[in-house]
């Protein structure tokens, strides 16, 4: 109704606004970093006591700088992972893209990772760079919730209403209270995180028509699961429903 869709709307509105906000401190930041690099070096062999303490302080500014850059980039994929280029896509395919990526990063981690992809899934449709991004979120706090290392299991499965996605880490795991807020924008038990990583995946997720949801238990680990749906036709597919679509314009 009218009220519903002005709530939408002005939502709509906000949401760009903070994107085009984070997208103009960009370009100021970077001239900002650029002009603390070049302090840095001016000051960088002096044993001038006075110059050294302004050393230590331009290193925070730009230590504190970084910080900044990595919430507004993270900030911007939060705001873009709704934008999708759908295509006919090989989901195991993209899981093991993903996981090669992440593999070096997992064998320093002490990390095993075991895939159990299904031979029988149906094509999907993907935005696979989203994708990608997703899948690589929740790799990365699957790693970071193992810090002496562990196992990964990853793990396709088709079903009637979708192909389901197990990602189950034997990490530190949640306690209820962290999980319930695992998803929300900007909550973070992490030093130097952004706590935009699961909202990021999430979205995508949903953008794609499907759904994700998390269990865990402290101590014990996290099961992250993604649900896609299977088209019900893909682009292209069939003359017949083509031409049907074309006879009967409503
Ligand atoms: P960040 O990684 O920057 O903290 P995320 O949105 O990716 O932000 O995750 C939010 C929080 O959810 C994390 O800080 C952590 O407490 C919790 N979390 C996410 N994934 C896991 C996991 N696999 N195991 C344990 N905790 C997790
Ligand atoms: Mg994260």
């Amino acid at each position: 109704d009218d009220v519903s869709q002005r709530l939408i709307d002005q939502y709509t509105e906000l949401a760009r606004l903070a994107g085009a906000l984070a997208h103009e401190i960009k370009n100021p930041l970077s001239t900002i970093r650029l002009n603390l690099e070049l302090l840095a070096e001016d000051f960088a062999n002096s044993d001038n006591p006075r110059e050294r303490r302004a050393l230590n302080r331009i290193q925070i500014v730009q230590r504190e700088c970084e910080r900044l850059q990595t919430i507004l980039d993270d900030f911007l994929k939060f705001t873009r992972a709704d934008r999708l280029n759908l295509e006919p896509a090989n989901l195991n395919e993209e899981i093991r893209r993903a996981l090669q990526f992440f593999a070096a990063q997992a064998r320093e981690a002490n990390i095993r990772i075991m895939d159990f992809l299904a031979s029988n899934l149906p094509t999907v449709l993907l935005d696979r760079a989203a994708f990608q991004t997703a899948l690589q979120n929740l790799l990365i706090n699957a790693l970071q919730a193992m810090p002496k290392g562990g196992e990964l299991v990853v793990r396709t499965v088709p079903s009637p209403e979708g192909v389901v996605i197990d990602l189950i880490d034997n990490g530190c795991g949640m306690d209820p209270e962290t999980l319930a807020h695992a998803f929300d924008a900007f909550f973070t038990t992490k030093r130097g995180g952004t706590g935009l990583g699961l909202p990021t995946a999430r979205r995508i997720i949903e953008a794609h028509g499907g759904c994700i949801t998390a269990q865990s238990e402290i101590g014990r680990g996290t099961q992250m699961t993604i649900k896609l749906p299977i088209p019900r036709q893909l682009p292209g597919e069939t003359v017949a429903s083509d031409e049907r679509a074309s006879e009967s314009p409503r």
